[in-house]
C-alpha cells in the first residue's frame, strides 16, 4: 500500500521491506537488520504472540506506529522451529551485500536485501527443525482429466516417487508418507468431493496456483532437471503423476531458490505395497500410539537401528510393507544372515554407531547451506563405510546374501575424497563457515603463511607493547583490542599525562577517554592492525574458497556418496531386524503367493515387551490358522481376556513379515496380504465431530466396500455402539458379507454369542474363544485361544473387578438370570414386563441407597455428635454401628 501524499514518505528501508513482504504475503517475513531478524506490522503481532517475545515499535507508517518484534539472528533457528511447528511459513530476507559494497554501489548505506529462502514444513533441512529418526515428506497432489496422482519427496534423501491413485486410495497413500506439507492446485479447494477426501490432512495443505500443475510444463521441467529427452527411461508416467512431480520440483525451486539433489522419479506401481488406510494405521498404532506418541508404537518396539538414516529407512519400510514374495525374501535373507552371524552383526553395529547423519548433511551441502561439520559428517560416514566394506571382505563379498552384497558394492570406494576431507578439515570445527578456522594447518601453504603472518603480527604487537612500556616507563601500559575501536594503547587515567607531553606527544594519538583509563593509537599500531586484518580477511577468503572446492567435490560425487549412505542405512536396518529377532526370539516367516495364514505361537510385539518391562508375566503365544477352509474366525470371550490383543498381533505379524522382518511367533506362513483393514476398539473421534458409532460404521463400510480376496481384515466388536438388536443384526450381516462376498481372511471378535450360530450355515467360518478358568467364584484369564464358543460373557465379573458397587453387581446378576431364562421362549419385551425393575430393586432390604427413608445405620449415624465423645465412646459406637449391618 502506498502512503497518502500528505503522509511523510516511507523510508527507503521500509520500502524495501514492503516490497519483499508483498512478494510473500502468506509468510512471516524475517527481515535481517544487523544482528537481528525483525518482523513488522501484523507479522510482528503474530510472531510476538506465538513466540512470547516483546512487541515494540519502530517509526511510523500511514500515521500509525509500526509494530516490531525481533529475534537474534544467531539463535533464529529455535524460533523458526517453533513457528514452523505452529503452522507458519517464514520467508528469510537477508542482507546480500555489505555496507561497504552498498556505499561503493550507490553512495548510500542501505544494503540490498533479498528473500533467500522460504522455510516451510515440507522443505526444512536443519537438524534443529527435524526429527532425527523420522522422514519429512513433501507431497504434491495433482488431478489431470479425472485421474489423481501424488508425488512425494523427502528432501533429506532426495528420493522422489510418484504414484497414480484413486479417490478411495488417496487416504492410504497419504498415510504412508505422513506428509508434513501437501501441495495441491487451488481449484481442488473448490471441489468439495475431492477436498473431503483429504480428511485429517486438511491441516497441512499449501494450495498453489493451478497453473503450476500443468503436466506439459511439468514434463519439460523434469526432462531438463534430469537431462533426458523423455521421461520414459524412468517408467511410463501418467500425466497426473508428471504434473504432481513437476509442481513439487517447481515449489522446491521457488521456496529454496535452489534444488537439492533429487533422484529421478521412481514410479510406484499400483499394488507394489500393502495398502493400509489411515484408520487402520492409527488403530494398529504402527508408528504412533492412539495418543500420538512414538513410544508404545510398533515402530518403537522393533527399532534397533543406530543411525538416523537407518531409523528413517526402517520407518519407511514399516509404512510400506511389500507385496512381492521375492523382494520380501531378499530382505529376509539379509536378516537371517545377520541373525546367524552374531559376530558380524555386532561388528557392523559398532561401526554404524560411529556414523553421523550423512544424508541430511549431503542435502544441506547440495542446497548451499551446509557448514564445515556437514563436510565432516560426510567424511566420517564414508570412512565408516570403508571400514564396513573391509569387514565384509571387500572386494569380493563372498557368502553374503544378494541384498547385502549389493549394498556392500554400493558402499563404493571414496578413499580420495575421505583423504582430502581428512587432510583439509581441522580437528575442532565451527558451526558456520564465516567463523573460519576450519581448514587444518598444513593443508595449504598459502593459508599457513597468512596465519603465520597473523600470529606473527600478534607477536609483533606484544613486542610493541614491551617497547612502549620501556620507553614511557609506564609498567601498566597495555595494548588491547575491542570491536569498536580495534587495537589501542591503554593507560590508567593518572598516567595518561605522560603520553600527552613530550617526548611522547607525537607518537601517541588520543582516541578515547574512559572513567579510569585513556586510550591512544599510534602509527605503528595502525600499520600492524591493518596487516592483521588483511591477513585474517585473506585467510578467511581462502578458507571460503577451499570450502566451496570441498563442497563441489562432495556434490560432484553426490550420486555415489548418496548411495553409500543409503547402503549404510540398509545395513543398519538389516542388523536392527536381526538384533531384534535374536533379542526377542522372532522367527523367519515364509511369505507365499497364495492366501495361507498359519501362525504358530504368535505374540503381540508391543504387549509382549510391555509385559516383560512391568514384570506382568509371560505373554501367552497363540495359533491362528486362516487357511482357505477356515478363513473367517469368530472370536468370543469376556472383556479383558485378550481378544483385541490377539486380533492386532496377527495383523502386526503380517506387517512385519511383509516389511521383510522376522516375526514374534514360533512359526509363520503368510500368503501375501494386499490390503490390511482394521476396525479395532473405539478410537475417540469426537474431536472431528463424529459420533463413535458413526465412525465405526464409516470404517466398516470402507472395509466391506474395498476389501478383496487377498485382504486381511480385523473387526473388533462391530455394532457395539448401538442398541443390542441393531448391533447384532449389523454384525450378523457383516459376517455374512465377509464370508460370501469379500471372501477374504478375517478375524472377527464379538460380544454377540448369537453369531456363533452362523457356523452351521457358513462353511468357512470357525469359532474360537478366549479360555478362562473359574476359580472360587472368580475368573482367571488364561489368554489362550481355543476352538469353540464362550459359554458366558463374564461381563459382570469384569464389572466387579472394576469396582462397581456390590448392590449394582447383585442386581445385574438377577437381571441376567431373568434374561437368560427369557431367551427360552418369551420375547425380551415381555421379559421386561415380567421384571418390574424399580419395584424389585426397592424390595431388597440391603440396597441402602434405593430403600425408602433412612436405614437403621443412617439413623444411628445421624445421632452421633463426634465433638461430644471421648475416644472410648467413639470406639464403642463404632462397634455398635458395625453390629447393625
Ligand atoms: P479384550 O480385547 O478381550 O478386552 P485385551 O486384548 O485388551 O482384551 O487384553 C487385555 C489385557 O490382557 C492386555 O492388556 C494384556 O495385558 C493381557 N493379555 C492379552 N493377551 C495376552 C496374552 N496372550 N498373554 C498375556 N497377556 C495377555
Amino acid at each position: 500500500s502506498t502512503p497518502a501524499t500528505t503522509e511523510p514518505p516511507v523510508t527507503p528501508m521500509m520500502a524495501q521491506y514492503l516490497e519483499a513482504k508483498a512478494a510473500h504475503p502468506d509468510c512471516l517475513l524475517f527481515f535481517r537488520m544487523g544482528d537481528f531478524y525483525e518482523m513488522f506490522f501484523d507479522d510482528a503481532v503474530k510472531a510476538a504472540a506465538a513466540l512470547d517475545i516483546a512487541l515494540t515499535k519502530r517509526g511510523q507508517h500511514q500515521g500509525g506506529d509500526i509494530p516490531m518484534a525481533g529475534v537474534p539472528a544467531h539463535s533464529h533457528e529455535a524460533y523458526l522451529a517453533r513457528l514452523i511447528r505452529l503452522g507458519f511459513r517464514v520467508a528469510l530476507c537477508d542482507q546480500t551485500e555489505s555496507p561497504d559494497d552498498a556505499r561503493k554501489r550507490s553512495g548510500k548505506t542501505l544494503v540490498r536485501r533479498e528473500v533467500v529462502r522460504v522455510v516451510t514444513p515440507g522443505t526444512v533441512t536443519e537438524d534443529g527443525l527435524l526429527e532425527p529418526r523420522s522422514a519429512n515428506h513433501l507431497v504434491a497432489l495433482a488431478e489431470v482429466a479425472g485421474t489423481l496422482a501424488i508425488a512425494a519427496v523427502d528432501i533429506s534423501s532426495g528420493d522422489l516417487v510418484t504414484e497414480p491413485t484413486a479417490p478411495d486410495r488417496l487416504g492410504a497413500a497419504l498415510a504412508r508418507f505422513d506428509p508434513s506439507e501437501i501441495l495441491l492446485p487451488e481449484r481442488v479447494l473448490q471441489n468439495p468431493a475431492l477436498f473431503e477426501l483429504l480428511g485429517d490432512w486438511k491441516m497441512r495443505l499449501t494450495p498453489q496456483p493451478s497453473a503450476r500443475f500443468d503436466s506439459e510444463n511439468g514434463r519439460r521441467r523434469l526432462q531438463d532437471l534430469f537431462r533426458v529427452g523423455t521421461l520414459d527411461a524412468f517408467g511410463s508416467f501418467e500425466r497426473a503423476e508428471v504434473a504432481a512431480a513437476g509442481a513439487l520440483v517447481d515449489y522446491i525451486q521457488l521456496t529454496q531458490k535452489a534444488l537439492p539433489r533429487l533422484s529421478p522419479p521412481r514410479r510406484l506401481p499400483r499394488g507394489a505395497v500393502m495398502e493400509i488406510d489411515v484408520a487402520t494405521r492409527r488403530n494398529l498404532e504402527l508408528t504412533r500410539t492412539l495418543s500420538g506418541d512414538r513410544r508404545g508404537s510398533l515402530l518403537a518396539a522393533i527399532d534397533r537401528t543406530v543411525t538416523g538414516p537407518g531409523a528413517r529407512m526402517l520407518a519407511s519400510q514399516l509404512a510400506a510393507p511389500l507385496t512381492d514374495p521375492a523382494a520380501i525374501g531378499e530382505r529376509l535373507d539379509a536378516v537371517q544372515a545377520l541373525v546367524e552371524d552374531g559376530r558380524l552383526r555386532d561388528d557392523l553395529r559398532t561401526l554404524l554407531r560411529a556414523c553421523p547423519d550423512g544424508e541430511r548433511a549431503l542435502t544441506r551441502l547440495g542446497l548451499g547451506r551446509g557448514g564445515p561439520r556437514d563436510l565432516a559428517a560426510i567424511r566420517d560416514a564414508l570412512r565408516q563405510g570403508t571400514a564396513l566394506r573391509d569387514r565384509l571382505g571387500a572386494p569380493r563379498f563372498l557368502d553374503l546374501p544378494p541384498l547385502l552384497s549389493r549394498a556392500a558394492a554400493e558402499l563404493g570406494e571414496h578413499d580420495g575424497l575421505i583423504d582430502r576431507l581428512a587432510r583439509a578439515l581441522a580437528e575442532e570445527l565451527p558451526l558456520l563457515i564465516r567463523d573460519g578456522g576450519f581448514i587444518a594447518a598444513g593443508y595449504l601453504p598459502e593459508l599457513d603463511e597468512l596465519r603465520t603472518l597473523r600470529d606473527e603480527s600478534r607477536r609483533l604487537i606484544a613486542a610493541l607493547q614491551q617497547r612502549y612500556v620501556d620507553e614511557t616507563k609506564i609498567s601498566t601500559l597495555r595494548i588491547r583490542h575491542n570491536n569498536v575501536i580495534g587495537y589501542h594503547v591503554e593507560v590508567s587515567a593518572n598516567q595518561a599525562d605522560k603520553l600527552t607531553q613530550p617526548p611522547h606527544i607525537g607518537t601517541f594519538i588520543h582516541r578515547q577517554t574512559m572513567a579510569s583509563a585513556m586510550r591512544f593509537t599510534t602509527v605503528e599500531l595502525g600499520t600492524l592492525e591493518r596487516s592483521i586484518a588483511e591477513a585474517a580477511d585473506k585467510a578467511l577468503a581462502i578458507e571460503l574458497r577451499l570450502f566451496a572446492d570441498l563442497v563441489g567435490e562432495v556434490t560432484g560425487r553426490a550420486e555415489a556418496v548418496s548411495s553409500a549412505i543409503r547402503a549404510l542405512a540398509g545395513f543398519d536396518v538389516a542388523a536392527s531386524q536381526a538384533e531384534l529377532a535374536v533379542e526377542r526370539r522372532y522367527c523367519r516367516p515364509r511369505v507365499t503367493d497364495d492366501t495361507a495364514f498359519r501362525i504358530r505361537g504368535g505374540r503381540h510385539p508391543v504387549v509382549e515387551i510391555a509385559l516383560a518391562e512391568s514384570q506382568g508375566g509371560a505373554f501367552v503365544g497363540n495359533d491362528c490358522d486362516l487357511s482357505e477352509e477356515r478363513r473367517l474366525w469368530l472370536l468370543t470371550g469376556p472383556n479383558m481376556a485378550g481378544k483385541s490383543t490377539f486380533l492386532r498381533q496377527n495383523a502386526l505379524i503380517a506387517v512385519l513379515a511383509q516389511m521383510g522382518g522376522f516375526v514374534p511367533a514360533e512359526d509363520a506362513e503368510i500368503g501375501v496380504v494386499d490390503r490390511l483393514f482394521s476396525r479395532v476398539g473405539a478410537a475417540d473421534d469426537l474431536a472431528r465431530g463424529h459420533s463413535t458409532f458413526m465412525v465405526e460404521m464409516v470404517e466398516t463400510a470402507a472395509i466391506l466396500n474395498q476389501a478383496g480376496p487377498r485382504a486381511l481384515v480385523i473387526l473388533d466388536e462391530i455394532g457395539r455402539g448401538t442398541a443390542t438388536f441393531d448391533g447384532l443384526s449389523i454384525a450378523w450381516a457383516c459376517v455374512e458379507h465377509l464370508h460370501e462376498t469379500t471372501r477374504c481372511r478375517a478375524l472377527f471378535a464379538t460380544h454377540y454369542h448369537e453369531l456363533t450360530a452362523l457356523q452351521a450355515r457358513l462353511s468357512r467360518l470357525s469359532c474360537h474363544t478366549m479360555r478362562v478358568k473359574e476359580w472360587q467364584g472368580d475368573i482367571v484369564f488364561l489368554h489362550e485361544v481355543a476352538p469353540g464358543t464362550a459359554d458366558r460373557s463374564y461381563g459382570i465379573h469384569v464389572a466387579r473387578l472394576a469396582g462397581l458397587p456390590a448392590a449394582v453387581i447383585g442386581r445385574a446378576e438377577e437381571v441376567l438370570e431373568a434374561l437368560e431364562q427369557g431367551k427360552q421362549g418369551r420375547s425380551v419385551a415381555r421379559l421386561v414386563d415380567d421384571l418390574p425393575l424399580f419395584s424389585a430393586a426397592m424390595a431388597r432390604p440391603t440396597t441402602l441407597a434405593e430403600a425408602a427413608g433412612p436405614s437403621e445405620v443412617e439413623s444411628a449415624l445421624a445421632e452421633i455428635d463426634p465433638d461430644a465423645m471421648t475416644p472410648r465412646e467413639a470406639l464403642e459406637r463404632l462397634y455398635a454401628l458395625k453390629a447393625l449391618l
